[in-house]
């Protein structure tokens, strides 16, 4: 049998990601922050790809694009919803998956799916910031933190996790800046921080039920301090694939060998 190449490519709020396969064989992968420019953002990610594979893209039988700016991908064969994507990405990482948390830049979603990967069932947060990564971001760039050391740091308590709102990220913000000015330390406000957006995340899954196997997705499942206390509070073990952003490019690009194999 021939080999087939294909691509996903998958236009974030925040990051655009894109993964090249070789017929099941991730070849290339890439995650780098999405420009103002969505069409830009998607011929540069792809452009890296191709160099990591040494492939050209002619070579690439067929291309999905998926994400928020995936209608912005012209050299994409179709478009994918990111729900879609997830959940196929996610049933090819652990087949015995069956719920999956993506938490991304803008929006969260909990989604159930079938032993092939396909959606049964979903529930949404895309009407505000609280529970998603734009909250995180905002809060560690007023704390003059890297994201990436937010979830460790809120590991760490001080004293006791600081209170905060989990219902609104507007309140939520004005709590931090009233926290900073009382002096509590920044561990405690982080750890605020991640349990109140834990909590938010909650209700979420709540709305479509928890079955195992469960995998968190998206660019917030590299945040322990977040995964921990869902973790916690759901009292169930979320599996994290070894790299969650790209779940979605993964499950665009397998959905596009499936389309070059009809
Ligand atoms: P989108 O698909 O909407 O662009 P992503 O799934 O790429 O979103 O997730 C982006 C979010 O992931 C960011 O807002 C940030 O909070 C979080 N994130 C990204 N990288 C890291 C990291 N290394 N550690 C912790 N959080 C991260």
């Amino acid at each position: 049998m021939r080999t087939i190449y294909t691509a996903g490519i998958d236009i974030g709020s925040s990051s655009a990601k894109a993964v090249i396969l070789r017929d099941k064989e991730m070849v290339a992968w890439h995650v780098q922050q999405t420009g103002p420019d969505s069409m830009e953002s998607a011929r540069s990610i792809f452009d890296v790809v191709l160099s990591e594979s040494g492939l050209s893209a002619g070579s690439i039988g067929h291309i999905i694009a998926t994400g928020y700016g995936r209608i912005n991908v012209p050299f994409a064969d179709g478009h994918v919803t990111e729900i879609s994507c997830h959940a196929k990405g996610a049933n090819f990482v652990l087949p015995s998956v069956r719920c999956i948390l993506d938490i991304g830049g803008q929006d969260s979603k909990a989604i159930r799916c079938d032993g092939k990967g396909r959606v049964t069932n979903f529930a949404m947060n895309d009407k505000c910031a609280a529970g998603t990564g734009r909250h995180l971001d905002r809060v560690a760039t007023a704390l003059k933190t890297p994201v990436e050391k937010v979830g460790p740091l809120s590991m760490n308590i001080v004293e006791q996790a600081a209170k905060i709102n989990s219902t609104c990220t507007v309140f939520a913000q004005v709590d931090v800046i009233r926290l900073v000015r009382k002096g509590v330390h920044l561990n405690d406000i982080l750890a605020g921080t991640c349990d109140a957006i834990a909590s938010r995340i909650v209700e979420l899954v709540d709305r479509i039920g928890l079955e195992a196997d469960f995998m968190m997705t998206g660019g917030v499942a590299k945040n322990i301090g977040v995964v921990n206390r869902l973790e916690e509070k759901l009292g169930v073990k979320p599996h994290i694939p070894e790299e969650p952003q790209i779940i979605g490019a993964l499950g665009a690009a397998i959905l596009a060998l499936e389309k070059a194999l009809e």
